[in-house]
């Protein structure tokens, strides 16, 4: 592999730029062959043509910002229910082919996603990357940076729509929304449905209380009591906070390992301490006895180092894309007796109220879909343990079946998109 695709996406940034090349695409219309928009871009091709993460993607559109030597992406996996639809991540990447493994895979996990909520959208995901870490970029300058994305994502003429993920706020939406009509996750002012976690939070633990009812036998969505259960949390942020205080509600135990310090402080100040405790050393939390792994930090942290030593009955949590390999390690999972309560099924309030927010935001119409979550994930387990398969294998098959269903009213219509801008030449405009 070159090492440009393979270092730092300064290197990836300063070609394009020597080459006086802005913008740049990998397109599949037929779900044959992928076609890359300039010869310069031919290893990455190699390179995702390859990838166990490229599922023959839609597109997948980048473009430099030569300002802040930014670096935007856009994959789109599928977009048979609509737009390509997925939230934006900002970080600070140490290689592009990192980048182009985790807006895949993200992409890919929206596409199921959204169709397992029963949303009209396809799966997209984007990716800010910058030379900086993303919190040291304020003022003028995270301005600048938002305005250039936002019209990056106009470009793209609707073929996706972008939401908050990591490290970006309803107020950086507000300035890609002032430069685009395809943004959700605004502020509420301006008509928008603002930050979603606590609702994600809420879905998140109907899912994990189905979770612990499928293995007693119980099917109430209101018998509410985790006393007794001891249950890990890997990440007490935006989603992760809120789930541990509806634990600590329902009377349950909680062990939490966060890197941050500031966020250690707090729960330490905010929760009992005969109900939260903080473990500070990973292998040791990986390998606790517990009833319930929750994690609600990264992906790919169930793999072939931390499956052997988990010491639990279930996983439910909010990270997306908690299998590194979603067939292999959800077999792996089976296999060792463990719960494993798919992601996409029991995470998905986030995109439920973004979806909402476009259509005039009914919030009564989030709690009907919050208590959703606890019926179809016990259903899900139940049908997972009838066919003795992994509960993960059960929902891919529901998510390739929902996915592929074309939007009511436009049909494949996003496929139709990025055909256009391949034939108006966006990689060399702009
Ligand atoms: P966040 O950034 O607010 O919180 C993440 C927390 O994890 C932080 O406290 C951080 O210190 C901690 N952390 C980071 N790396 C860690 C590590 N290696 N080990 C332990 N802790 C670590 O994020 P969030 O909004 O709470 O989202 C959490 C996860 O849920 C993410 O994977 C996100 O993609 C997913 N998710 C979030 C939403 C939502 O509505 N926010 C929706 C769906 C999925």
């Amino acid at each position: 592999m070159s090492s440009i695709i393979t270092s730092s996406p300064s290197a990836l940034v300063q070609q394009m730029k020597s080459s006086g090349i802005h913008r740049g695409y990998i397109i599949n219309l037929n779900k044959q062959q992928p076609k890359v928009s300039h010869e310069i871009f031919n290893d990455l091709l190699s390179f995702v043509r390859t990838s166990p993460d490229y599922q023959q993607h839609e597109g997948i559109f980048w473009a430099i910002e030569p300002e802040s030597e930014s670096l935007f992406i856009v994959a789109v996996h599928d977009t048979h229910r609509g737009s390509a639809q997925g939230g934006t991540r900002m970080k600070q990447y140490n290689t592009t082919v990192g980048i182009f493994t985790d807006v895949m895979r993200l992409a890919k996990g929206m596409t199921d996603k959204n169709a397992c909520a029963g949303i009209w959208w396809g799966g997209g995901k984007s990716v800010l990357h910058t030379p900086q870490h993303p919190r040291s970029i304020q003022g003028e300058a995270r301005q600048h940076i938002f305005k250039q994305f936002g019209l990056f994502v106009a470009s793209l003429n609707g073929v996706y729509v972008c939401a908050e993920d990591m490290n970006i706020s309803p107020e950086d939406l507000r300035v890609v929304h002032a430069y685009n009509r395809f943004c959700t996750c605004v502020p509420a002012e301006i008509g928008g449905s603002s930050n979603p976690s606590s609702f994600t939070a809420r879905g998140v633990f109907n899912g994990l209380m189905a979770a612990v009812h499928f293995t007693e036998g119980i099917d109430d969505i209101d018998a509410i009591d985790l006393k007794g259960k001891h249950i890990l949390v890997q990440g007490a942020g935006n989603v992760g906070w809120v789930l541990i205080e509806e634990i600590v509600k329902a009377g349950g135990r909680v062990t939490v390992f966060d890197i941050s310090e500031r966020t250690k402080e707090r729960l330490r100040n905010h929760f009992p301490p005969e109900q939260v405790t903080i473990e500070e050393d990973i292998d040791t939390f990986y390998s606790m006895n517990a009833d319930v792994f929750a994690p609600c930090a990264i992906g790919a942290i169930l793999n072939d180092d931390t499956i052997p030593n988990l010491n639990v009955k279930i996983i439910a949590g909010a990270a997306n894309n908690q299998l590194k390999d979603p067939v292999r390690h959800a077999e792996m999972l089976h296999e060792r007796g463990i719960l494993y309560t798919p992601d996409f099924i029991i995470n998905r309030i986030g995109i439920v109220n973004c979806a909402n927010e476009q259509y005039g935001y009914l919030v009564d119409t989030i709690e009907e879909k919050i208590k959703e979550v606890y019926g179809d994930t016990l259903r899900l387990l139940q049908k997972a343990s009838k066919e003795e398969e992994s509960p993960e294998l059960i929902a891919m098959q529901l998510a390739d079946q929902l996915s592929q269903v074309d939007h009511p009213i436009w049909g494949h219509r996003g496929i139709k998109l990025i055909a256009q801008l391949e034939k108006n030449g966006w990689a060399d405009a702009g």
